[in-house]
């Protein structure tokens, strides 16, 4: 996994080389902890953790949160499992809040070096003030108060002499620049606020682009990885760190492209509106595309780091096909679980020819890629059931399953022909009358002849009942190309399934044969009922590009 390479690696290397830093690598995952994590943050974290690991340094988790407002510690614990899960340890747990302090510290020795200046304009008036591309922004009348008052008056806005949005500190930097980032900034903003961590010590907090870059310096961090919209930020972020001038060798920021998915989003905002609108059933819905619900639904970490791992780190935003998620999934899976009968809409076939009171065990293999996996036994008895799908009374040309008068082959049992269908008063198929070939055994030399069709069964009298939850994509494309919420996102389904899978625990995985892979949903299956949730078909529509 640390083998390949990236632009990223490329520059860690250049400042290894040059001994800007001198042998150390420090990275950051810096979530706000405002929601669930996303596959869109596994991007980041698997970027910030394997960078780290590669060049034998380290990766902190620091919580982003000195925004008071939409933070809530409860998104804390499922951050940690989240990491946790997808395999990376970091090396110390940090609070970005821990250091308003020393952010303040840094704003005071701006405002002493004539670098930052209170403005009592409105967010309004600045916003109206700050210029366009084309045309530069104009300076504040309060840009030019003296140090003595902007000291006195920052003090004040920390006392609480002033109300939210009475008065802001704004970084003195340059109304023309082209990068309307860079015209006076705000850094500081009134906000009456309790604070999980701080209480109520401070009602003003520093804006984003001014505690980002101090909290990367306080701890140390050498490369700050964060996603493209930051690139013109950066600017911003090396300035506050040279005005401030603490550091001698300052974090340097690089930006990635970041993660979208087809057919779903990728935005806490987004995926917190379904949760309380009841869109979906919790963050952990097998729907979302939270880590979280990525792991109910059936997903390893290692399909999801391999994912991560193919789509590679670009520098221009694009969107990955969900189709390529699915096949990473596939091929892990593929590999690492075993296979068992499963029939849904089920039909019940009759063994006419078979003695009533036997029952046969008959071994199946386990997995068909992996003999090491070894196989199981299935009952096999003269009453089983088949899978919907694979009868039909009228079929057309090329279908090669069960129909009046076709024999196919049970997989690992006999061949079977259907004689006849016996049918309910209200014309559906009650059962089929059947009979078997005991030459065809399974292993045997009588199963060699030629039979163009094979299905998959259940025995009768030994089932268990299960449930099944299918999933469609969270969005679908409307008739303009816009993604919006698919009504159809959840089917239940139920079947019958060989014995072995009453013994189920919910995060059980398999392949249900023929039809896909399954895991036992860990919220909904008991002792009693197993429910299970499709995690993905068997077949990939996905291309790889050659
Ligand atoms: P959202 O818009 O979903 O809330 P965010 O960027 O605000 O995402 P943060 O908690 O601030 O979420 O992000 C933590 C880290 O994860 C940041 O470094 C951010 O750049 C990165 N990240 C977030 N979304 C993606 C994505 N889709 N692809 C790659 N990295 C992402
Ligand atoms: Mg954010």
């Amino acid at each position: 996994m640390a083998e390949s390479k990236n632009f990223i690696h490329n520059i860690i290397e250049k400042d290894l080389e040059s001994g800007k830093y001198g042998d150390k690598v420090l990275t950051r995952f810096p979530p706000e902890p405002n929601g669930y994590l996303h596959i869109g943050h596994a991007k980041s974290i698997c970027l910030n953790f394997t960078t780290a690991m590669k060049y034998g340094g380290k990766c902190n988790l620091r919580y982003d949160d000195t925004n008071p407002v939409k933070e809530d510690v409860e998104y804390v614990d499922s951050i940690e499992e989240d990491v946790r899960w997808l395999g990376f340890s970091w090396d110390k747990r940090l609070w970005a809040s821990d250091y308003f302090d020393e952010m303040y510290e840094c704003a005071v020795t701006l405002i002493k070096k004539g670098l930052a200046f209170v403005c009592d304009f409105s967010g309004d008036e600045i916003r109206a003030n700050r210029g366009t591309l084309t045309v530069p922004g104009k300076e504040s009348p309060y840009r030019n108060r003296s140090v003595e008052e902007n000291l006195k008056l920052f003090e004040e806005m920390k006392e609480g002499k002033y109300a939210d949005g009475e008065k802001v500190l704004r970084a003195k930097i340059d109304m023309a620049s082209p990068n309307i980032n860079m015209r006076d900034p705000v850094i500081y903003r009134i906000a009456h606020v309790e604070h999980h961590n701080t209480g109520n010590k401070w009602c003003i907090y520093p804006m984003y682009d001014f505690a980002h870059p101090i909290e990367d310096a306080i701890e140390g961090v050498t490369h700050s990885i964060c996603t493209l919209e930051f690139e013109d930020h950066r600017p911003l972020y090396d300035w506050v760190l040279q005005a401030v001038g603490k550091w001698p060798t300052p974090p340097q920021q690089i930006e990635f492209a970041r993660l979208n998915i087809t057919n779903t989003v990728m935005s806490k905002r987004y995926l917190k509106a379904m949760v309380d609108e009841g869109t979906v059933d919790g963050w952990d819905d097998p729907r979302m595309p939270t880590i979280a619900g990525l792991r109910r639904r059936g997903y390893t970490p290692e399909s999801i780091r391999d994912f991560c791992e193919r789509i590679g780190v670009a520098k221009a935003n694009s969107t990955v096909d969900v189709a390529l998620l699915e096949s990473c999934l596939r091929d892990d899976l593929k590999t690492r679980v075993e296979s068992r009968n499963v029939v849904e809409n089920p039909i019940k076939v009759i063994i006419t020819n078979y003695p009533e009171d036997m029952t046969e065990e008959l071994p199946l293999e386990n997995n068909r890629e992996v003999p090491e996996m070894g196989e199981r036994k299935l009952p096999f008895s003269r009453e089983l059931w088949i899978d919907g799908d694979d009868f039909m009374e009228n079929p057309p040309k090329k279908y090669f399953r069960l129909f009046p008068g076709n024999e196919v082959r049970f997989k690992g049992a006999y061949f079977i022909t259907c004689n006849e269908v016996v049918k309910n008063e209200d014309g559906s198929v009650k059962e089929l009358l059947c009979t078997y070939d005991p030459t065809t055994r399974s292993g045997s030399e009588g199963a060699n002849r030629k039979v163009k069709g094979t299905i998959h069964w259940v025995d009768a009298a030994t089932a268990v009942k299960i449930r099944i939850r299918n999933y469609d994509y969270l969005m679908v494309e409307d008739e303009n190309g816009e993604y919006v919420n698919n009504p159809e996102s959840l089917s239940e389904s139920w079947g019958y399934g060989e014995p072995l899978l009453g013994e189920a625990e919910a995060g059980d995985r398999y392949q249900f044969f023929r039809k896909g892979y399954y895991i036992a949903d860990s919220g909904l299956t008991t002792a009693d009922e197993k429910v299970f949730n499709k995690i993905v078909g068997l077949k990939s529509s996905f291309k790889v590009k050659k």
